[in-house]
């Protein structure tokens, strides 16, 4: 069954001109389903008053509304809220996060692109807890309008921090960001909009072209080749210097700056040397870079940092770098809801 929340606006309009055409229903329905969908988004297809009870019915038997079912939520004592969803097929490896950061007037939705991660960073409980597979379009976005109708709180910004790497699920991708934006459906500004990645050079660059006002993120790490094939095994296959000359084009081409994102691993990428490096490797880029302390789980090799080892590296790299650099709080630590910390064995006891 057809998925709505999959479809591009186009699509979406020719699918329920059909549907509402075999109900034996006027066009107008068509708009009024549209503005159920996107703006209100009910839990089921029944409950959307004001459509008549046989279209009603006809939609549920030719479509899907909500592909994730919600499973439980936990909210933590700084007020993050993770949310657990189940996939259709019903296992736990069909399990998936996403995460609400309030904070101040900020809303923020942090949410999933895979089920799992197949790139497998050494420092984060997603790469662990393996990979099931892409998300689809309508599941990327399902995260969204439920977040939304269950907390009642609209998000003021959304970002691809999840599980799973943005761009190995490119295509899902795309059309969540066409969906999110477009006027007639969720309508939300691109600027507002940040994807975080590792980094795949062509990609970053068909992304820039396709919307040059979503913000990027590049998840940096290390600037020493060795180490982060080491940490970030896709670098193997891209490396560092051709992910920043995507960085680089991406920032001429859309006239926007750059947040590198830096994981503070104590004894094994915070020395003063290291800040040196990262700030002459990234030299004339427009950046700013965000630096956010390691967040540990149970299998991973490395120690949470101190607060006063972050604020040396800060000091070194603020020293160095003529960008903004940021100390990032961790959130939602206590329900293993900050970065890094979603995973697929993540499974709180029910
Ligand atoms: N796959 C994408 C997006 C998801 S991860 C990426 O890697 O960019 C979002 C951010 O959380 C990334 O910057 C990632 O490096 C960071 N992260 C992962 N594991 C972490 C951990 N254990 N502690 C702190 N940050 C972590
Ligand atoms: Fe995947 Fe990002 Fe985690 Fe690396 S940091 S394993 S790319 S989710």
């Amino acid at each position: 069954m057809t998925a709505l929340f999959g479809l591009l606006a186009d699509e979406f309009v020719e699918t329920a001109a059909r549907a509402v055409k075999e109900a034996g229903e006027p066009s107008y329905r068509i708009d009024q389903l549209r503005r159920w969908l996107y703006e209100r988004t009910p839990q089921a297809f029944s409950d959307m008053e004001g459509l008549p009870r046989s279209l009603r019915d006809h939609l549920a038997e030719t479509f899907v509304l909500h592909p994730l079912d919600y499973d439980l939520d936990m909210l933590s004592e700084d007020g993050t809220r993770k949310f657990l969803w189940q996939r259709e097929q019903g296992n736990d490896a069909g399990r998936i996060e996403s995460v609400l950061i309030p904070d101040g007037d900020r809303v923020t939705y942090c949410i999933s692109t895979q089920a799992g991660c197949p790139v497998k960073c050494t420092f984060c409980a997603t790469g662990y807890g393996g990979f099931s597979g892409n998300l689809s379009t309508a599941e990327i976005i399902d995260q969204v309008v439920q977040i939304r109708t269950r907390t009642s709180l609209a998000p003021t910004n959304l970002v691809f921090m999840g599980m799973g790497e943005p761009l190995l699920n490119f295509d899902g991708l795309l059309r969540a960001l066409s969906i999110m934006t477009d006027s007639r459906q969720l309508g939300f500004g691109s600027r507002r909009i940040t994807v975080s990645t590792v980094g795949i050079p062509e990609r970053i660059r068909q992304l820039s072209r396709a919307f040059p006002q979503v913000k990027l993120a590049l998840s940096l790490h290390a600037v020493d080749q060795g180490l982060r094939d080491e940490l970030v095994p896709l670098n193997l296959k891209y490396p560092l210097d051709e992910v920043l000359d995507a960085v680089r084009e991406h920032c001429d081409a859309t006239g926007k700056k750059v947040t590198f994102e830096y994981v503070i691993l104590p004894g094994v990428n915070d020395s003063a040397d290291d800040a040196k490096a990262v700030a002459s490797k990234v030299r004339g880029i427009p950046a700013s870079i965000n630096l956010i302390g390691f967040n540990p789980f149970d299998e991973a090799p490395y120690r949470k940092p101190s607060l006063k080892s972050m604020l040396a590296f800060r000091d070194e790299l603020d020293g160095s770098f003529a960008g903004d650099v940021t100390l990032r709080r961790s959130r939602g630590e206590d329900i293993q809801g900050a970065c890094g910390q979603l995973s697929l064995k993540n499974r709180p006891a029910t």
